[in-house]
């Protein structure tokens, strides 16, 4: 299906741009109906909020801890409804889908075991079955699904040591194996520096580094992610837009930013679509990814972040292939899929 767009030539469908999705959270990839699915099959009352958040276009918080801290409590209340092998298979087969209905070739899932532990046997069975339904998913659908291990910021450092050496241990390129390695959660939270051991570990195996940073907090923060924990990619990092030294330096150091635009918007990181500094990040040679980071409660998946780069930023199906071709470099596929998916991005801008 193709659109007018507003020059009133037609505008080449986003869909059909293949693309690599790498900001997407485990729990926050659920549709509202597995939500309230799982909610009833749990036996679960889902609180107001989560349910009024869930029904509204899209989530509308404040920057401050107060805004963080609904959020995380809406989050908590959607986490609590997967308390099975069953649910969580269910997520990442539906996650699959989604993104390739939405021209998505590669996914890149971040996933936190300590979370579904307790219902599943630990942390090690919580990440099999996940790696598992991502290996039976990809061949289902044919995106290409690599798993992040993500730890937290809320906990002490050494878990996330202990997270990490259970990634190195579930490494590899195959179809849903572990890539990477990442860190969550509210960013005013913890010590950068002390979780720069459980990143060494990861590190060392070789997987992807992929903290988030430059979301709630400023260049600074940014500054100290990049010095202590050595990211590959940053998980948002649009606010290293707001020091020109130190984005161009993200840039010289070949480190990706996985933006999301709702996301931002949503926990009032900026107050409107028009305001995430899209163009300023590629103007200074940044190699983004646009994401979804949590479509349960930012109300759009992929390719509506693709879309408000068309509508609200006014990039042209040119820049739109470049920000597509940016999302699969800064991805881990192999170089044979990463060839064939740059080469559909060519053919998709000459059609
Ligand atoms: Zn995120």
């Amino acid at each position: 299906m193709r659109e007018l767009s507003y020059s009133g030539t037609v505008a080449r469908d986003l869909r059909a741009l293949p693309k690599a999705h790498l900001h997407l959270h485990f729990t926050g990839s659920m549709n509202a109906h597995t939500l309230s699915d799982l909610a009833t099959e749990a036996g679960v009352q889902l609180p107001e909020t989560l349910r009024e958040a869930v029904a509204a276009d899209a989530l509308r918080l404040p920057a401050n801890e107060r805004g963080w801290f609904r959020f995380q409590r809406m989050y908590d209340a959607a986490r609590a409804v997967v308390r099975s092998e069953a649910a969580m298979r269910r997520l990442v087969h539906e996650a699959a889908r989604a993104d390739a209905d939405e021209g998505s070739r590669r996914l890149e899932i971040q996933v936190d075991p300590t979370s579904y532990a307790p219902f599943v046997g630990g942390i090690t069975p919580a990440l099999e079955i996940v790696t598992d339904a991502a290996r039976e998913a990809s061949a289902i659908t044919g995106v290409e699904i690599g798993v992040i291990v993500a730890s937290s910021r809320t906990r002490h450092p050494l878990d996330a040591r202990t997270l990490a050496r259970l990634a190195v241990r579930h490494a590899g390129d195959g179809p849903g194996e572990v890539i990477g390695f990442g860190l969550s959660n509210d960013e005013r939270r913890g010590t950068t520096s002390e979780f720069g051991p459980a990143f060494r570990i990861a590190a060392r195996a070789g997987l992807l580094l992929a903290p988030h940073g430059g979301e709630l907090l400023g260049p600074d923060h940014v500054a100290e992610v990049v010095a202590h924990l050595h990211p590959d990619r940053l998980g948002h990092g649009v606010r290293a837009a707001e020091d020109p030294a130190l984005l161009d330096r993200i840039v010289a150091d070949g480190i990706g930013l996985e933006v999301c635009p709702a996301s931002n918007v949503s926990l009032g990181v900026f107050s409107t679509a028009e305001q995430v500094p899209l163009r300023r990040l590629l103007t200074a040679g940044a190699n983004i990814a646009l994401g979804a980071d949590d479509p349960l409660l930012f109300g759009s998946r992929l390719l509506a972040q693709y879309e408000t780069a068309r509508h609200v930023h006014g990039l042209t199906d040119a820049e739109l292939a470049e920000l597509a071709r940016g999302s699969i470099r800064a991805s881990r596929a192999s170089q044979t899929s990463r060839t064939a998916m740059l080469a559909d991005v060519d053919a998709w801008l000459a059609a």
